[in-house]
């Protein structure tokens, strides 16, 4: 994980695949099939949390 920051966002298992996550993250951090967060280009905006419509990512 980056040392820049304090928190990372997950997803959780439970994840549908449905990729509103991917098409909300305005750096590319968000890699389909399945979906998973690229923690190295993540900035940590939460966009892809407030986008998931199932809340299957967690700040943590
Ligand atoms: S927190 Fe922001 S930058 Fe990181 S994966 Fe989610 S939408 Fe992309
Ligand atoms: S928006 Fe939520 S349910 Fe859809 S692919 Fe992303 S994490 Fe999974």
């Amino acid at each position: 994980m980056n040392n820049e920051y304090q928190y990372s966002f997950k997803v959780l298992g439970s994840c549908i695949g449905c990729k509103t996550c991917y098409r909300a993250c305005p750096v590319g951090a968000i890699q389909t099939g399945p979906i998973r967060i690229d923690q190295d280009a993540c900035i940590r905006c939460g966009k892809c949390e407030s986008a998931c419509p199932g809340h299957k990512i967690i700040k943590a």
